[in-house]
């Protein structure tokens, strides 16, 4: 019986295998992402979902579909098995009254990026990397630290100044080499990709989508939804996109739930929502394209998805093809007002991605891309809390001895 039936790994445009048991970062042959493959007729031997109901709520339930080879290796602080709460009151306004809230705002670190991290970092230091680094928006670089610190790796983050102030301050606490660089995080990358160069493979690039785990930690949002509906899936599910990790990874969680024979019928038309000050996906995707351009002057108040040319843009592309789906802007101006909407409505405090998944699910009912019957879920990628600047505070300040009657 292993813990892990991991196969190999596989290019996920030219798929050239390559050895999963030692360190890789991108195809050696076309330098694109390589995906984890399983041994699933293994894993259908070995496991049925029944069973899985019974193991400990968090995401390493799943570690037959997990890279990690040892329960030794496993770096956790408890991760996975987030609620998925129905929004009945805000779905009824918007007219999606089957809509849910898949809510990562309760992960430690405080966003999702907790799962690739979780997994990324045990896989890591299984295969004895010491050193990692890595360009951030915030919210990854702060996972990474964090989780790094747990396994004793050390690291090294670069991250926009302009990034959400608490990431910085988690990388510090965490003893992690900060820099913050006066640019975008294509800076950033570019910044690391140096100095892992003339590391001589000492340390350890763990850019998205330059090492193969954090997908696989990411992956866990897809069958953890399956999961929590009875080892259904959904009709929609909203993502808001930056690297795609996310949404790379919950399609490729469903194709293997599916070839598990775990769940049945047509996948859930995937979204790629995204800011109007930095649409590289829609682009592509309105255009007809199978890859996107660099997009200048990006800018949005919703930093997780701030990523003018995701490397895995052709594997977000293949997703919301595959599934039927589509992508779509909305502005910050409209991501904002939804963030109020939904925590008056529903009491849930939610990050300025999600905001932006939740106005997008809005405006996809408008336009009937999304049927009144439909069950909908929306993926909150962070908690509210750590964007403290996102709503405006005018409250009058009252003397001492006031009185409000
Ligand atoms: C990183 C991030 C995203 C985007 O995730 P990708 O998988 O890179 O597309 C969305 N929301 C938050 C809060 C994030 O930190
Ligand atoms: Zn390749």
């Amino acid at each position: 019986m292993s813990f892990s039936h991991l196969s190999h790994l596989e290019c996920g445009r030219c798929g050239a295998r390559h050895d999963s048991e030692r360190p890789q970062n991108l195809c050696v042959k076309c330098g694109s992402p390589l995906l984890a493959r399983y041994d699933l007729a293994a894993v259908r031997s070995s496991v049925r979902p029944e069973e899985i109901a019974g193991r400990a709520p968090d995401l390493w339930r799943y570690h037959e579909l997990l890279p990690v080879r040892s329960p030794e290796s496993v770096v956790t602080l408890g991760e996975g098995m987030t609620p998925l709460l129905p929004m009945a009151r805000y779905g009824a306004r918007i007219g999606l009254p089957r809509l849910l809230m898949k809510d990562e705002g309760l992960i430690p670190t405080g966003s999702f990026k907790a799962r690739g991290a979780a997994v990324g970092v045990s896989r890591a230091a299984e295969l004895g990397v010491e050193r990692l680094a890595m360009p951030t928006n915030g919210n990854a670089g702060a996972a990474w630290a964090l989780y790094g610190a747990r396994a004793g790796l050390a690291a090294t983050v670069v991250m926009p100044v302009d990034a959400p102030e608490i990431t910085r301050r988690e990388c510090v606490a965490s003893g992690t080499d900060l820099y913050l660089v006066d640019g975008l995080i294509s800076d950033a990358g570019r910044i690391v990709g140096e100095l892992v160069a003339a590391s001589g493979g000492k340390v350890f690039d763990t850019s998205t989508l330059k090492e193969p785990y954090r997908i696989e930690g990411k992956k866990t949002m897809g069958i953890e939804i399956a999961e929590q509906l009875g080892w259904r899936t959904p009709d929609v599910i909203l993502y808001p996109t930056g690297g795609g990790v996310g949404l790379i990874g919950i399609h490729k969680a469903l194709a293997e739930l599916r070839e598990l024979g775990w769940i049945s019928g047509p996948p859930p038309r995937l979204v790629a929502v995204q800011a109007e000050g930095c649409a590289p996906i829609v682009r592509a995707f309105e255009q007809g394209e199978r890859e996107s351009s660099y997009w200048e002057g990006a800018n949005t108040v919703a930093f997780g998805i701030n990523v003018p040319k995701p490397l895995g843009d052709f594997l977000i592309l293949e997703a919301l093809a595959e599934t039927s789906g589509t992508a779509v802007t909305v502005t910050d101006e409209e991501l904002l007002a939804e963030l109020r909407q939904v925590a008056a409505l529903e009491g849930t405090y939610v990050c300025p991605e999600g905001a932006a998944a939740f106005a997008a699910a809005r405006k996809l009912r408008e336009t009937g891309w999304i049927g009144e019957d439909e069950q909908v879920v929306v993926l909150n990628t962070g908690a509210g809390v750590k964007y403290p600047q996102t709503v405006p505070v005018d409250a009058p300040v009252l003397a001492v001895d006031a009185h409000l009657v």
